[in-house]
This record gives C-alpha cells, structure tokens and sequence, in this order.
C-alpha cells in the first residue's frame, strides 16, 4: 500500500525525522488560514498523488505572496497530472498539501528498501538528488552508494558513517553529519517498526542554513503486515487505487490491472507469471495479472470473471487452471455458472490440467458455451492471441 507525501512526513515527524511545516489544506479558505499561521517567506504548494515527477508536471507550485497561496491551491485542485508514474492518462488531484518553503543549499537522494538479493534492508543515497534515481544510476551509477544493514544486528554508527562518508559529507558540510546520521537510524527505525517496504527521501535537503530536511516523502507498506498498524491503514486513500484492484481484494484475489487485451485468470502465482509470459511470447499482452488462490472455488471463479469483464480493454478470457489441490471439474462449473449470471460475449479459451482435467473439459465442451478448451499451454495461448489478434510487433515479441 501506497500513502501520500503529507502522510509520509506525518510519519516522519513521528520518527523525529525533520520535515517542513506544512500541512494537507482542504479549501482555498483553509489554505488562506493556514498560510497566515505559517507566515513563512516561501508558500509550497503541492499536489498529493501517489505518484512522483509532480515537479515537473506543474504539481510544485512555490510563491513568496502569502496572497497568492488560496489561487494557486483552486488551480491545482481538480487537474489532471500526467507525469512520467501516472501514464499518459495522468491522475487526477483531489488532495493538496500547504507548508513552508526551504532554502535548498543542495539536495540529496535516500531511500531505505528491501534488498531481494542479500535479503537485507539498504539504504541507497546520493548527492544527485531532486532528480530521478534510475537515470543517476544510469549514467553515473558510481555516484548511486548503497549501505545494507544486518536485521539481526539493526542500524549502527559505522553504518551511518560508511554512508556520510562515502557521500563526501563532511567535505559538503561538516555540521550535517551527525543530523544525517541520527536521521538513517530513525528512518530505519519507521522502516521496520510500520513494515515499510519503501521510504524514499528525494530530495533531502541541506537548507541554507545548515539545517536536514526531508522535502518529499514515499512510503510503501507491506499489505501482509497491514493488520497490525491501524495509523498506516487509516492512511489508506481508495481515490489512489484501482477500482478494480479494490474489488479484487475484496474478494481475496490477487488482481493486478495492466494494459494488454487479454484477461487471465490463474491458480498460483508462479503459474500466472508463465501464463504472462507465454501470451507475450505468442505476440500479445496480458490485461491482468489475477491469482485466484491455489484454492480456488465456483464463487471466487466467478468473482474472478466479473472483474475480468468489466476491464473494457478486455477482448478475450484466458483461464489456465493446474488441478492440485483445486479439482478442475469445479472450476469448470464455476465457468458455467459465471456464464449464466454475466453474460461472457467474449471469447474464452480454458486450459484445464491436473486433477479430474479430463471431467472438467467434457463439461465445458457439453455446456453450450462459447469456449475452446486446451490442454497444452502454448497450444491455448496461440488461440487466445489468435482470436484477439496480435498486440506486439515481431521483433518486440521475439525480443
Ligand atoms: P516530485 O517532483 O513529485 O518528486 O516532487 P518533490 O516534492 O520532490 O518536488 C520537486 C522539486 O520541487 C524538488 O526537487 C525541489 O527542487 C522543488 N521544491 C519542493 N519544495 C521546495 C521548497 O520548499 N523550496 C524550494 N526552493 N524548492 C522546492
Ligand atoms: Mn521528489
């Protein structure tokens, strides 16, 4: 789960990590208010979307006039922003945070994730800050410094001073060492006390006059260890999530939307990512990633099938099902019944393997309905490409 900036930097603050004063405003009233308490020489304002790139998509505004501060906030408020994380759809804000400018002297990156390799929390950080990560580490990947930390022994001092030294803090700026240091060891604290999965700072900033602050604030969570912070779910804004996702949750399917034209509906993970892959192999895209759970039943079949079809980019289902501990013929009457209830104009190709398979085809290919059974999984993804037509170029599939 995904919360927005001024959320991140509520947290932040509780984690003495510091952060500008600032906070969310809801009317351009609120915000004149608000800016008269702050009464600061700089007014940020600043769209709240759960994405990042705002800076450059208008989402930042900076102003010096108090007066200008409720104007500014009307103008952001209800706009589309179409930054590099949203898509070309762009993202609509609804939510905006006020608070007091900084003087930036520099800015720097950091961020705190989970490491799949060495299975460790790393901090990653950088003096090119305020800018995007991916291209720092493309084109100068020397200047992208990582500092893992044993979970078993936590965050340390020589930690700390690895990476304020290896970023060439003190020659920077003597005085910010220490702060910087404090600031790893409360952030890796946030980290493991709320079950982040990710807290990224870009920019930290070294302020004119010496003093760390976080000005922007990411911070990811760990959906499985939801249940035990209700501050974390309570920050949770549906408005951010897709709709079809939430449904899908609702239901305990692991649904995740995406853009290709071909539905998939699959029992385990593992199985779902090579049903994934082989569509793109046979020249198209996936519209979904969806588990239904390798105990998979008639209703969660059905539930599956009503979030498949009301993906309008959907033109075709693809269900491939391995029978282990779920029995085929039953997820064969939850296609049937599924039928009756939603009416699947579309085409489905079903490919059924494992336990009671055999059972499971003759009631598809007995039901009436519209769909090519398969027991070969190449064979069914060359016919689900073949009647929804194929989405990528040659070279891009054989790529
Ligand atoms: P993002 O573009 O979505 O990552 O939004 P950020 O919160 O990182 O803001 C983008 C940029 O706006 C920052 O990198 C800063 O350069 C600038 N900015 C944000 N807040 C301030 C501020 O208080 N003072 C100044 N001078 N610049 C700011
Ligand atoms: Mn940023």
């Amino acid at each position: 789960m995904n919360i927005h900036e001024f959320q991140a930097k509520q947290l932040f603050s509780q984690f003495d990590i510091p952060v500008p004063r600032g906070k969310e405003v809801k009317n351009p009233v609120a915000a004149e208010k608000w800016a008269a308490k702050l009464n600061a020489p700089v007014y940020v304002v600043k769209a709240q979307i759960h994405a990042g790139g705002r800076g450059k998509a208008g989402g930042v505004k900076l102003t010096k006039n108090r007066d200008e501060v409720p104007g500014l906030m009307k103008e952001m408020l209800g706009k589309k922003l179409v930054t590099h994380q949203t898509g070309p759809k762009g993202r609509k804000v609804r939510r905006v945070l006020i608070e007091e400018g900084a003087g930036i002297a520099k800015e720097l990156y950091l961020s705190l994730l989970v490491d799949r390799d060495s299975g460790r929390p790393v901090f990653i950080a950088s003096t090119e800050g305020g800018m995007e990560i991916e291209e720092v580490a493309a084109h100068t990947p020397e200047k992208v410094l990582q500092e893992a930390i044993d979970p078993a022994v936590g965050f340390q001092g020589h930690n700390g001073r690895n990476l304020a030294f290896s970023l060439g803090l003190p020659a920077l700026e003597p005085s910010i060492v220490n702060p910087f240091i404090a600031l790893l060891g409360n952030l890796y604290r946030l980290f493991m006390e709320k079950n982040a999965s990710l807290v990224e700072i870009n920019p930290l900033v070294i302020t004119t006059d010496k003093r760390l602050i976080a000005l922007d604030g990411k911070v990811s969570f760990d959906d499985n260890a939801l249940f035990k912070h209700a501050d974390v779910q309570a920050f949770r804004d549906l408005n951010e999530e897709e709709p079809l996702e939430i449904e899908a949750a609702k239901n305990n399917l692991n649904y995740v939307k995406l853009d290709g034209n071909i539905g998939c509906m699959v029992n385990g993970a593992g199985l779902a990512m090579a049903t994934m892959d082989v569509i793109k192999l046979a020249g198209s895209e996936p519209a979904n990633f969806l588990d239904v759970g390798g105990g998979a039943t008639k209703e969660t079949v059905a539930a599956g099938f009503r979030i498949l079809l009301k993906d309008r980019n959907v033109k075709g289902i693809f269900i491939n099902i391995f029978g282990g501990i779920v029995r085929c013929e039953r997820i064969a009457h939850g296609v049937i019944d599924a039928a009756k209830e939603v009416a699947i104009k579309l085409p489905v190709v079903v490919r059924l393997q494992g336990t009671n398979a055999e059972e499971g085809r003759k009631l598809l290919q007995e039901s009436g309905l519209k769909v090519e059974v398969a027991t070969d999984l190449w064979e069914a993804a060359q016919k689900i490409v073949a009647v929804t037509g194929k989405k990528r170029k040659k070279a891009e599939a054989a790529a």
